[in-house]
């Protein structure tokens, strides 16, 4: 097994400095460890054995649409599934393995294993983490929470397990819009986190009461207004679609917002032949082979950096590799446990999404957000 990493690459990510709304954020640290690209031959000799041990331990994989390439083409490959993480833990909810391989972050591999109690869990690299994830602590959002308890709690897919059982609602960014303008209808106030940028988003289109926790993502952060408006004026027929985790004066530039799942629907449906895309560099794999005539351009960031902040690529779905995805699946190590107890009560607020959901006309949401071609 081809074991290379590159050395630890430092990530600085937001964190409020106190539990209290508008709180000011600080920097902290976090690392990344990227493995080195196998060669041609590496690769096909991981592949193979990758195939034959998920035959032989009954496993399926799932991987998320920011991961390599390599992990993608083979989750469709061997019968699994590339998707959103919603649709990643539904699937492996719904199918037969007994054992998930999870390619993507730690939120993925806890949601799946929320869902799926009683199967294995395994990640390539456990420690792939998330900015929003790390950005909120559940001793501090817990305090958050009970200073404002007259505050239905709506938080986002990418928070741990933790954070989602003290939640009310978990929304997705392809139902956030639905989930707050239902809660609104009913009179609800919302307390909101961990994505601020998101947030913002969702209170512009529902006109919702909404007190924000102060996270960001540090990939879609670092997508620049000024840059993607001259990118524009080079490209003038290109469609911009853009993810909402990003800043607004992006997002406000977008022929399309919506989640990773809006974003692929919206590059197959849009008829024009030029797209700039803001959001991880790891979409374009799909979009460009699901759209063979189309041309896909990267959304400008302020540029590659030592602490790889601004690649559109996030270091911590870089972490996932064929050489951990065959370790795992020969060891069976790095599996993901949740706490029964906390694993019963983050469901509750997942359940309540899904339930919802599927209320949702065909086609109304569960994809995204996508203003002008038509509902997602
Ligand atoms: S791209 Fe952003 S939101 Fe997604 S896992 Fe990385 S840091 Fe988290």
């Amino acid at each position: 097994m081809s074991s290379a990493t590159l050395p630890d690459i430092r990530v600085d990510y937001e964190q409020p400095e106190t539990a209290q709304a508008g709180a000011a954020c600080g920097t902290r640290h976090a690392w990344a460890r990227v493995p080195a690209e196998p060669s041609q031959a590496e690769r096909a000799a991981l592949k193979q054995r990758i195939r034959s041990l998920l035959q032989s331990r009954n496993a399926v994989m799932v991987s998320h649409y920011y991961v390599h390439p390599d992990l993608q083409d083979l989750a469709e490959e061997t019968g699994g599934l590339v998707s959103d993480s919603l649709e990643m833990a539904r699937f492996g909810r719904d199918h037969t393995a007994q054992t998930l391989v999870v390619s993507g972050v730690r939120f993925m591999g806890e949601t799946a294993k929320i869902l799926s109690p009683h199967k294995t869990v395994l990640m390539p690299d456990p420690d792939a983490t998330c900015s929003l994830d790390l950005g909120c602590p559940v001793d501090d959002f817990t305090a958050f929470c009970d200073a404002h308890p007259d505050r239905t709690v709506v938080v986002y897919a990418n928070t741990s397990a933790a954070v989602k059982a003290r939640a009310d609602w978990l929304v997705t960014s392809g139902c956030a819009v639905d989930v707050v303008a239902h809660l609104k209808s009913q009179g609800k106030k919302i307390l909101w986190a961990p994505d601020r940028h998101l947030g913002a988003y969702v209170q512009r289109e529902t006109g919702a009461d909404m007190l924000f926790w102060n996270g960001a993502c540090i990939v879609h952060d670092e997508f620049k207004a000024f840059e993607l408006a001259e990118l524009k004026k080079e490209h003038p027929l290109a469609r911009v679609l853009v993810h909402p985790e990003s800043h607004p004066d992006v997002v406000v530039l977008a022929d399309a917002v919506g989640s990773t799942s809006a974003i692929l629907k919206a590059a197959r449906e849009m008829d024009v032949k030029e797209f700039i895309v803001a959001t991880d560099n790891g979409m374009m794999h799909k979009l460009r082979r699901l759209n063979p005539g189309k041309t896909f351009i990267e959304a400008p960031t302020a540029g590659n950096s030592a602490t790889c902040k601004s690649c559109a690529h996030c270091p911590w779905m870089a972490m996932n590799s064929l050489a951990g995805l065959a370790h795992v699946l020969e060891t069976g190590t790095n599996e993901v446990l949740v706490d029964e107890g906390t694993g019963l009560r983050a469901r509750l607020p997942i359940d309540r999404m899904l339930a919802f959901t599927a209320t949702l006309r065909p086609g109304q949401a569960a994809a995204g957000l996508v203003p002008n071609v038509g509902a997602a």
